[in-house]
């Protein structure tokens, strides 16, 4: 086993947005020091880093001259790069390993390795023309044809419900290799986030339960009502992934619960995810000290839940009048307000999340739900702001 990188060392990581900002603020309570590096400046990660550097993850040059200046390397989003993880093992371990990041980044080579499992997972179809997509049979319809590579947050996703669909729907992904993922009438969408360390120790959260509005996560809740036998087929499944790919470091998997009880794999992320915000606030370890601890080859926390927790995200949506009303959220107990630093708040845009604790998981959605539309500046107020 590789010796642990200790406090008072040197994390790099890659991207800079609010999910590298949580690990950098979790690495820094550790007594680390964090560099990080993107295309981007002033950024939610570099606000609360040592050292931000600004760079393409395809200028080798600078990016080998920041693996020499750390001591491990981590990610925050799994598009990295081939080439940038390559350049920088050659002088200090990425976690997860460049090989996680392949199998994660496209989604494709993804399901075939979780069919090669045998876990279960949405009925799909690899798509690599319009003929492939033409030959689909009206019995898979409806369904989501997704790009293979580079999606995000419902984006380059496209639904189909019908053959006369399939044209435009071909020409709108700009012809990009895809899948055809049936429509899944789910029950419900669960997440489980899972750290495995360096010793194959293994730790999990949730699973959560997530809902989306325009394919971007809105709320998430946990513990969840459903039996223990779904809770524990979640938890095994996830296992299994996290041995199946030796992960060092955190993975999140998504599930569809479907109308007849099945749990099927929806995606992989190999990184904290946006439904595991909840465990900075409700959890004795969070999932971003368990990315440090795991890169670094420490031991990993207790997953303990202290109190029923909800998340809701606050979307660029909510500036769309001025300013959100900060101190009326900031009244209710039990609530804490996370923003990202932020500049511009554009709709759909993550710019922060709140997340409340109560005593049931029902009161701290509801509380999570009426603090966030406190929040919002009325129209006719949101005039009088722009206009002084
Ligand atoms: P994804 O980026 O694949 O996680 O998709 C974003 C969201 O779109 C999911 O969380 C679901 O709400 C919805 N979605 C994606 N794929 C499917 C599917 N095959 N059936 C039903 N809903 C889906």
């Amino acid at each position: 086993m590789s010796q642990a990188v200790l406090p008072g060392s040197t994390i790099g990581v890659l991207g800079s947005g609010q999910l590298g900002r949580m690990f950098a603020i979790a690495a820094r309570r550790l007594g680390f020091r964090v560099h990080v590096l993107s295309p981007d400046n002033d950024t939610p990660t570099g606000q609360v880093a040592d050292v931000e550097i600004q760079s393409s993850y395809l200028d080798l040059d600078t990016v080998s001259q920041f693996a020499r200046q750390v001591d491990v390397v981590t990610f925050e989003f799994e598009n990295v790069p081939g080439e940038t993880i390559d350049a920088i093992d050659r002088f200090v371990p990425v976690h997860p390993a460049g090989h996680v990041l392949h199998t994660t980044q496209q989604r494709l080579r993804e399901k075939r390795f979780l069919e090669s499992t045998g876990i279960p997972l949405t009925p799909f179809r690899p798509i690599h023309s319009l003929s492939d997509l033409s030959a689909v049979g009206d019995d898979n319809l409806p369904a989501i044809l997704k790009t293979a590579a580079w999606g995000y947050d419902g984006k380059g996703q496209i639904r189909i419900d019908s053959r006369e669909e399939f044209e435009s729907a071909w020409a709108e992904l700009k012809c990009q290799d895809a899948v055809l993922e049936r429509f899944v009438d789910f029950e419900a969408e669960l997440s489980v986030i899972a750290a495995r360390g360096q010793d194959g120790s293994t730790v999990f959260y949730g699973p959560m339960v997530n809902t989306h509005q325009d394919h971007i996560l809105d709320v998430s809740v946990t513990p969840t009502a459903f039996s223990e036998h779904i809770r524990a087929e979640a938890i095994e499944i996830t296992r299994v992934i996290l041995n199946e790919l030796s992960v060092i470091g955190v993975l999140c998997v998504e599930f569809f619960l479907t109308t007849s009880g099945e749990l099927l794999v929806n995606e992989l992320a190999p990184r904290p995810h946006n439904s595991g915000h909840l465990t900075v606030d409700a959890h004795a370890t969070c999932q971003f000290e368990q990315q440090v601890r795991a890169v670094c080859g420490l031991p990993l926390g207790a997953t303990t839940q202290l109190r029923p927790a909800a998340m809701a995200n606050l979307l660029g949506d909510l500036w769309q009048n001025g300013e959100p009303d900060w101190t009326r959220a900031l009244k209710v107990n039990d609530l804490k307000l996370h923003l990202y630093g932020k500049r511009e708040a554009r709709i759909g845009r993550k710019m922060g999340h709140l997340t409340v604790l109560a005593e049931t998981p029902a009161e701290a959605e509801d509380l999570a739900r009426q603090a966030r539309e406190t929040l919002q500046i009325p129209q006719s107020q949101g005039d009088f702001v722009d206009a002084v």
